[in-house]
């Protein structure tokens, strides 16, 4: 509570503020940065959004997304705070250390594995997801929560709890569905845009990706992975890799879901985790320099494919038992 008064004097007190998410940005990310950005500026707060990556094109449809810069677009002398949103450290942010110099930090995020980096730390590990902390934060400020910014918030209940599936999904998350309902989030276009605007190219990477399955571990372990010559046979791109890991983790058996992609070096591979039952891949992900949740995480790692699928291997051996 005190971190929500401390966060709350430092947004009244700004000069400028900028809302700001993690690398390879998710429905999370994006979503409570938006909804915040639309509650502020009803406020009329200075409030800018800026982001290493570009906004994944399923979530363009949210209003306000165009206005999220990768450029700057507004003189960074004005910000005075920064609010980094659903980001477990500072480095998931990828911006230079000379961005922080001089600035106040506020952290909001659900994340265990959160290295509290900022300067205030609003963090709460029981949250669904960062979106609904930041309607916490919206509500506590006596600020509106219009129909944009209600549709910004229903997608990142509905994207962190794997569509109210996983287990964060308690009477809270569909108290909060319900209410974000009734503010104007429609859910079945929402979904739509979400789930079912996939290109030709993403439906023939998931193909592709199927067919590099192997089964692990008496089948405790299901592995699949995309590669840069999939992305130029199909036509598709790393935005169209988002769920092919929850397909493989659907397979009896599966403790564990391990998929792995090119990262944004010629160098890297992000390898993302799904876990189903007791086995915690957010601590697997912390062993290999990573983070994330019980059932889901990831990390990104240097080297070629088969020197990370090793240690990655040993790493999942090590907890599979
Ligand atoms: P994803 O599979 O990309 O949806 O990621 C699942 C979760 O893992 C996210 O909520 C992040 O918290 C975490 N995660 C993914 N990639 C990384 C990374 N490179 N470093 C730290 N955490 C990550
Ligand atoms: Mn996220
Ligand atoms: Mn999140």
């Amino acid at each position: 509570m005190i971190d929500m008064q401390q966060l709350m004097a430092a947004i009244r007190d700004s000069r400028g503020i900028l809302l700001t998410t993690h690398c390879n940005p998710d429905g999370d990310g994006i979503g409570s940065q938006l909804a915040l950005y639309h509650a502020l500026r009803a406020g009329n707060f200075p409030v800018y959004m800026h982001n290493r990556d570009a906004v994944p094109r399923i979530y363009r449809f949210l209003e306000g997304s165009e206005l999220v810069g990768q450029g700057l677009a507004f003189d960074v002398a004005d910000i005075d705070l920064i609010i980094s949103l659903d980001a477990g450290s500072r480095g998931r942010l990828g911006f230079a250390d000379s961005l922080f110099a001089g600035r106040t930090l506020a952290v909001v995020d659900h994340h265990v594995s959160n290295t509290r980096f900022g300067d205030i730390n609003l963090i709460d590990v029981s949250a669904c997801s960062t979106g609904a902390m930041a309607y916490e934060l919206i509500r506590a400020m006596g600020l509106p929560v219009s129909k944009a910014a209600a549709c910004a918030l229903y997608v990142t209940l509905l994207t962190d709890t794997s569509s109210f599936r996983n287990v964060s999904t308690t009477p809270e998350v569909h108290e909060l569905a319900a209410e974000l309902v009734r503010a104007g989030a429609e859910p079945w276009p929402i979904a739509r845009a979400v789930y079912e605007d996939r290109s030709p190219a993403c439906f023939r990477l998931q193909v592709r990706c199927m067919q590099t399955l192997e089964l692990l571990h008496d089948g405790r372990v299901a592995w699949v992975h995309v590669d840069n010559d999939m992305y130029q046979e199909t036509g598709s791109d790393g935005e169209d890799t988002e769920g092919l890991i929850d397909l493989a983790r659907a397979i009896s058996g599966v403790l564990v879901a391990v998929f792995m992609r090119p990262g944004d070096d010629k160098h890297s591979w992000k390898v993302t985790f799904r876990g189903k039952f007791d086995v915690d891949v957010g601590e697997l992900a912390v062993s290999l320099g990573g983070g994330g949740h019980r059932h889901a995480a990831g990390v990104t790692m240097q080297g070629d494919y088969h020197t990370i699928y090793n240690k990655v291997e040993q790493a999942v051996a090590a907890v599979i038992g």
